[in-house]
Formats: C-alpha cells, sequence, structure tokens
C-alpha cells in the first residue's frame, strides 16, 4: 500500500507562481499514475479555475470542510483534464478566517477532514494563499512538507526567513511532522545575470533543499489557466510542460 504524502506549496509572496506549481505537479503526477488531490486554500480560486472547475458554480468548498459543514468526500470535484481531484475555494473562502476565530481547534480543520480520504491518494497539494494566514496555518498543520516556488529576484532570499521561520514554528508547536521539502526556481530565466547569481546563492544557502529541475519562464503557462487546463496538459510539448514532468519525477524520487 502507497503512503500519502501532504504537501503544501507556499510562499507569502503573490504571483511567485505557486498556483501553477500546484496544478502542473498535480497533473504531472498524474501522468505518473499517482492519485492528486490538488486543495485549493486560496480565495482567489485560481487552483479551481486552472484545472478547469468552474469556481461560481460549485455547491460545497473547502470553506464548507474548514466549516465542518461538507465533507472532502462532498465537495470534492474531479478536474476534467488534469487526471486528478480538485476541493475547490471561491471568493467565500475570505470569510472563513473570521469566522473559524472563535472555533475550537480552528487550526485543525483541514488535517482532521483529510484523515477521511486518506486511502484514496498518494498525494494531496495545497495551494495556500498569499499570507501567512489562519488558512495557511491550516495547511502547514495538515502537510508533511512545504515546496515553496521562488522566482530568482533580489528580495527572494528575504522574504523566505519569514515563510522559514513560520515552518520551523509550525514544527515545533503544532506539526512535528513538517518539513521543508525544497525551494523550486520557477520562471527562471537563464539570460539574465541577477539570476543565476540569486540561483547561485540559493543553492549556497538552501545546498540539497533546492531542487534539481528549474522552471523555465514559459508563455504555455500562462496561457493554460484560460483553457481550464494546466500546461501539462494543455501544451505537454511545450518547456515549462516539460519541467514540470521532470519535476514531479523527482518530487516521486525525493519523497515518493
Ligand atoms: P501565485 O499562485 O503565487 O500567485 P501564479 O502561479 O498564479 O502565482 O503565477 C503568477 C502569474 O505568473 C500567472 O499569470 C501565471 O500564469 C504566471 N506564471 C507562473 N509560472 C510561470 C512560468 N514558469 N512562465 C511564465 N509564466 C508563469
Ligand atoms: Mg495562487
Amino acid at each position: 500500500m502507497s503512503k500519502l504524502r501532504i504537501f503544501c506549496v507556499a510562499n507569502q509572496k503573490g504571483g511567485v507562481g505557486k498556483t501553477t506549481t500546484t496544478v502542473n505537479l498535480a497533473a504531472g503526477l498524474a501522468q505518473v499514475g499517482q492519485r492528486v488531490l490538488a486543495v485549493d486554500l486560496d480565495p482567489q480560486g485560481n487552483a479551481t479555475m486552472g484545472s478547469g472547475i468552474d469556481k461560481r458554480a460549485l455547491a460545497a468548498t473547502v470553506y464548507d470542510v474548514l466549516l465542518e459543514s461538507a465533507s472532502i468526500a462532498d465537495a470534492r470535484q474531479r478536474s476534467p483534464k488534469g487526471g486528478y481531484d480538485v476541493l475547490g475555494a471561491n471568493r467565500e473562502l475570505a470569510g472563513a478566517e473570521v469566522e473559524l476565530v472563535t472555533q475550537e481547534r480552528r487550526e485543525r480543520r483541514l488535517k482532521k477532514a483529510l484523515q477521511a480520504v486518506r486511502d484514496e491518494y498518494d498525494f494531496v497539494l495545497i495551494d495556500c494563499p498569499p499570507s501567512l494566514s489562519l488558512l495557511t496555518l491550516n495547511g502547514l498543520v495538515s502537510a508533511h512538507g512545504v515546496i515553496v516556488p521562488m522566482q530568482c529576484e533580489y528580495f527572494a532570499l528575504e522574504g523566505l526567513s519569514d515563510l522559514v521561520n513560520t515552518i520551523k514554528q509550525v514544527h515545533a508547536n503544532l506539526n512535528p511532522d513538517l518539513q521543508l521539502i525544497g525551494l523550486l526556481r520557477v520562471m527562471f530565466d537563464p539570460r539574465i545575470t541577477l539570476q543565476q547569481q540569486v540561483s547561485e546563492q540559493l543553492k549556497s544557502h538552501f545546498g540539497e533543499k533546492v531542487f534539481d529541475t528549474v522552471i523555465p519562464r514559459n508563455v504555455r503557462l500562462a496561457e493554460a489557466p484560460s483553457y481550464g487546463q494546466p500546461g501539462v496538459v494543455f501544451d505537454p510539448a511545450s518547456r515549462g510542460a516539460q519541467a514540470f514532468v521532470e519535476f514531479a519525477q523527482e518530487m516521486v524520487k525525493r519523497v515518493g
């Protein structure tokens, strides 16, 4: 029997490639035979839409799961092209933060809900919002590890220390299983000297924690969401898609 691995895709900055990483890793893992659930924890619902599911038409979402008015089995949908399941989100999720504040064990709601489907998947990938909020905390409490997509830009390293500290605190206080799995260089353009330099800095600071796979900047990855498909499915021959399939293989090798 295979063992369920739960990962958060997190970075408190917006627009750094979290959602692109989540949906393409989900599709890439599905292509190599893994059973995958993608959890959209961002009220923007981009992972939901990018998986080909209309966020406005959902009868139940991760919001209902966090508030315990639906189970994951009730709320999940199949990505029509992606080959994986999605626990979707929409704007309603923005209210969850406030509504959960008065409730007990509020940071453990997602973890508890995932227990019920643990035998049905090999991987759960949680697309976190761009904040270190109660929603992200639910993700971190549920997970075995964190995948951090990042652009190799000047301030990238600075932003990382907050996230690394948060991971350490959650590890110490709430979830002893939690580890930093790795840093994924995304939207990479090797022609830009600064990106090369930051990439080298990352490797010297974080060593093995930097994934070998590098995701290039590739317009097909950016176009795919408007077709409701992960780039891996939308244009399998594109450089971006190939990099994500390679990343899925690297993940299976590292943790599978
Ligand atoms: P986040 O979820 O961290 O906010 P997204 O995954 O939504 O970030 O990415 C931000 C934007 O950059 C989106 O428009 C996305 O399509 C685009 N993008 C992400 N990765 C790439 C890439 N490797 N090449 C080109 N565009 C990308
Ligand atoms: Mg996103």
